[in-house]
């Protein structure tokens, strides 16, 4: 039988891990990666990189070393896909034809979606936003700081809460918390997303005297006179000013015409096939699926995904099921963080804040690109998580952890 020619549409998180899992079946399939830049980014990272306890730079991999030697990678705009033809439109000319594709473009955030955010507001959400936000927070003084999300949706939902709480961190590190007062603004009712973590979050919030703003659904920034206004009629000054913009899907969704209104990619909650096409998937932050946008997702998604599809290339039906499973490690501030683990059917229970979870966040952060594309990193961590571990956590106290939390404590 003729090898199927696989095409992965994006080399981050999902795009990574799903072709390291198909290339594992060399025999069966051939794996082309096509991605952008050929430059692998590992945002969770960015988080930090505004307190100057991350290195943007440290943060880029070569997405050829993260990649099995047996999938191919090609760097390269994708204008247009055309599943009629099965067909890759380049955006300098050119096309690359699949038997199968795997559409793994992520998300992108939009701050010109709301009038004056991009002039007047920061984030931390790209590189260059990142950075930005590090220059403005090492000239800032005091004054008023609103944070918070400005629109649906978004990846990774606790990232904003992270933010917000090491902020605080760091603003009593340089002296500055006396002089500032922090808001969080959301447009929900209530603090978090999650009903089963939001008294975690407000009690942390209202420990460290961070105000809350619900039912602030930004609509404009004023950045002449530092104003962010509300849909439902509030103002709030500012000295600083940082939102996560709402995000869409990648604009090759939207002109193939794959997508629905926000470019998401209708996708089968359980098979991770495209809706109305049998020779593509989607995975991660691409698809419309009901979890958080995360790389926690994409991870769980992947194994699923490359079954499924080695099933249909046998000829089999495609039969494994994604559970909706996401885990993800949450900054709780002061060296503490917690654990969001969920699923389609079960909430998540975060467990109280400790230095263990802020560790096994450190210890995932420094592995990332060694363990996670690879596909090492799930295993272990749940291992973890399900106490198999536990003889682990004296380590909490060691010189090893002071290590891997350096940055944060720095
Ligand atoms: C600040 C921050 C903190 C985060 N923290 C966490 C966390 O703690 N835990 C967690 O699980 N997740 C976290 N996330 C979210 C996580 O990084 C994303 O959900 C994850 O990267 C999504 O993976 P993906 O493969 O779907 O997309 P991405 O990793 O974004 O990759 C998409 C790829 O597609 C390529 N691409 C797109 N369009 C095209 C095109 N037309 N042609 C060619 N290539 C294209 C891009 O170049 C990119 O390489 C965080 C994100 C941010 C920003």
């Amino acid at each position: 039988m003729a090898k199927a020619k696989v095409v992965v549409l994006g080399g981050g998180v999902g795009g990574t891990f799903v072709a390291n899992k198909l290339a594992k079946h060399s025999d069966k399939v051939d794996v082309t990666v096509v991605d952008a830049t050929g430059v692998h980014h590992y945002q969770p990272g960015l988080l930090y990189v505004p307190f100057g306890w991350e290195q943007p730079e440290k943060l880029r991999h070569d997405e050829r070393k993260l990649l099995k030697p047996s999938a191919q990678l090609i760097k390269a705009v994708v204008e247009r896909i055309e599943p009629d033809k099965r067909q890759l439109q380049l955006l300098n000319d050119g096309t690359i034809n699949y038997d199968y594709l795997v559409i793994a473009t992520g998300s992108c955030p939009i701050p010109d979606e709301i009038p004056g955010l991009s002039e007047g507001g920061h984030h931390f959400y790209t590189e260059p936003a990142a950075v930005s936000l590090r220059e403005a927070l090492s000239k800032f003084e005091g004054g008023r700081i609103v944070v918070g999300i400005a629109g649906f949706p978004y990846k990774c939902p606790p990232a904003p809460i992270e933010f917000t709480l090491l902020l605080d961190d760091w603003l009593r590190q340089k002296n500055l918390r006396d002089k500032t007062e922090i808001v969080f603004v959301t447009p929900l009712p209530q603090a978090f997303s999650i009903p089963t973590v939001t008294p975690l979050v407000e009690e942390l919030f209202a420990r460290k005297g961070i105000k809350i703003e619900t039912f602030f659904n930004t609509e404009s920034v004023d950045p002449q006179n530092r104003k962010v206004l509300s849909l439902e009629g509030m103002e709030l000054d500012y000295e600083l000013l940082i939102l996560i913009p709402p995000h869409k899907g990648s604009p090759v969704i939207i002109a193939s015409g794959l997508g629905d209104k926000g470019g998401w990619v209708p996708t089968d909650k359980f098979t991770l096939q495209v809706k109305g096409q049998e020779r593509i998937f989607a995975i991660g932050d691409a698809t419309d699926l009901p979890v958080s946008k995360s790389g926690a997702a994409a991870h769980f998604e992947a194994p699923i995904l490359a079954q499924n599809l080695l099933h249909l290339i046998e000829g089999k039906e495609p039969i494994a099921k994604y559970d909706g499973s996401v885990m993800c490690f949450v900054e709780a501030g002061e060296g503490k963080a917690t654990v969001l683990r969920f699923n389609y059917e079960r909430p998540p229970q975060p467990p109280k804040p400790s230095s263990w979870w802020r560790w096994l966040k450190a210890l995932m952060n420094r592995f990332y690109p060694v363990a996670v594309p690879k596909g090492i990193a799930p295993d272990v961590f749940l291992a973890m998580l399900q106490g198999k571990f536990a003889e682990f956590q004296p380590f909490c106290g060691s010189d090893l952890m002071k290590g891997l939390t350096q940055n944060k404590n720095s």
